[in-house]
C-alpha cells in the first residue's frame, strides 16, 4: 500500500485527472470533457478514489483555470470566482474534495501549478524564482519564489501586463486593435496571443509561414512582456510553453529581442548570451497542468506533516 497523490489539472474545455505517487509514476489517468460543476467534479471524485484503492492518499492537487480564490482566510478561498464560463462562476473546488477524502488538497492557478511542476521536476529546476509563462489562445503566467508559487493579493497576471506598441520589420507600424476586452491594444495577451497573430493576417497562425514577418513581430511583442518579468521578479529561468512557442524559430527570435530589449541594463551573462539556459522549453509541454496538479499535491502533503 504506497502513497499516492491524486492531481486534476482543470482547465476549461478539458479536465484531466490521475492518481499516482508523481509524474513519471502514475497508475490510472483520465480525460473528460469540462461540462457543468455537478457533473465535472463528481466524475473526478469517482475516479481518483476508485483509481486510488488499495493505496493511501496522500493529497490531492488541482491546477484550475482562473480566476480562483487562493486566499486562505477569504470565506470563498478554493472556488472559481466571476469566469464568464458558464454555469462555473463562484463554484468551490477544494471544499467537496477535502469532503470526500479527508487528505489536504492543494489549490492554485493552471500556470502557477505548472511553474511549480517545471520548478519540482522539470525545465527549471535548481532555479529559484522562477517564471512559467504560457502562450496559446491567451497569456498567462506563474511565478515559484522561495518554493511555493507567489500568491498576493490575487495570482500573477501576466497576460495583461501593458506593453508598448512596436512596428513590423519594414518599419511601419502595427495598427492592430488587439482583441482584451479590457486593454485593447495595450497588453501582452492582447497583442501577442496567438489570436493576435491570425487577428492581424486573417488566417490561422498554423497556416502562415515560417519566413512571414510576422514572426518577428510577434518575438518583440514577446519579449516586451517577458522584459517586464525579469525586470519586476528576477528570476534565474523563465520557461515558456504554448502553442505559439511550437512554431519555428519564435522562441530564439525571442531570446534575441529580449537581450536587444534589455539593452545591456540586467548585465547578467543568463541575459547578455544565448540565453539558451535562460529563456527555455518546458519539459512537460501538454502536461505541465496535470504535472502541476501533482507538485501542488506534494507540496501540500509536506505542509500538512510540518
Ligand atoms: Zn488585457
Amino acid at each position: 500500500m504506497g502513497l499516492v497523490f491524486g492531481a486534476i489539472e482543470g482547465g476549461g474545455t478539458k479536465f484531466v485527472v490521475a492518481v499516482g505517487s508523481g509524474p513519471d509514476n502514475i497508475i490510472a489517468r483520465t480525460r473528460m470533457d469540462t461540462r457543468t460543476p455537478d457533473l465535472t467534479i463528481p466524475a473526478c471524485i469517482s475516479f481518483i478514489r476508485e483509481a486510488s484503492a488499495g493505496h493511501a492518499l496522500g493529497a490531492i492537487g488541482v491546477a484550475c483555470f482562473g480566476p480562483i480564490q487562493l486566499d486562505t482566510a477569504a470565506p470563498d478561498y478554493g472556488s472559481v470566482t466571476n469566469t464568464p464560463k458558464p454555469g462555473w462562476a463562484h463554484t468551490p473546488i477544494v471544499g467537496p474534495l477535502q469532503d470526500a477524502f479527508d487528505v489536504p488538497v492543494g489549490f492554485d492557478t493552471d500556470v502557477n501549478g505548472a511553474a511549480l511542476g517545471e520548478w519540482r521536476w522539470g525545465a527549471a529546476q535548481g532555479c529559484d524564482p522562477c517564471v512559467y509563462l504560457t502562450v496559446g489562445t491567451g497569456i498567462g503566467g506563474g511565478a515559484i519564489i522561495n518554493g511555493f508559487p507567489l500568491h498576493g493579493l490575487l495570482h500573477p497576471e501576466m497576460g495583461h501586463i501593458p506593453i508598448p506598441r512596436l512596428t513590423w520589420p519594414n518599419g511601419q507600424m502595427d495598427d492592430y486593435t488587439g482583441f482584451c476586452t479590457y486593454h485593447g491594444a495595450g497588453c501582452f495577451e492582447g497583442m501577442a496571443a496567438g489570436p493576435a497573430i491570425s487577428g492581424r493576417l486573417g488566417q490561422l497562425g498554423e497556416t502562415i509561414p515560417d519566413d512571414h514577418p510576422i514572426w518577428e513581430l510577434e518575438a518583440g511583442y514577446l519579449a516586451a512582456g517577458l522584459a517586464s518579468i525579469v525586470l519586476a521578479l528576477s528570476p534565474r529561468r523563465i520557461v515558456v510553453g504554448g502553442g505559439v512557442m511550437q512554431r519555428s524559430d519564435v522562441l530564439e527570435r525571442t531570446r534575441r529581442r529580449l537581450r536587444e530589449t534589455l539593452a545591456g541594463y540586467v548585465a547578467s551573462p543568463q541575459i547578455t548570451g544565448d540565453q539558451t539556459d535562460y529563456l527555455v522549453a518546458p519539459k512537460y509541454g501538454q502536461d505541465a497542468g496535470l504535472v502541476g496538479a501533482f507538485a501542488l499535491a506534494e507540496t501540500a502533503f509536506t505542509v500538512a506533516k510540518r
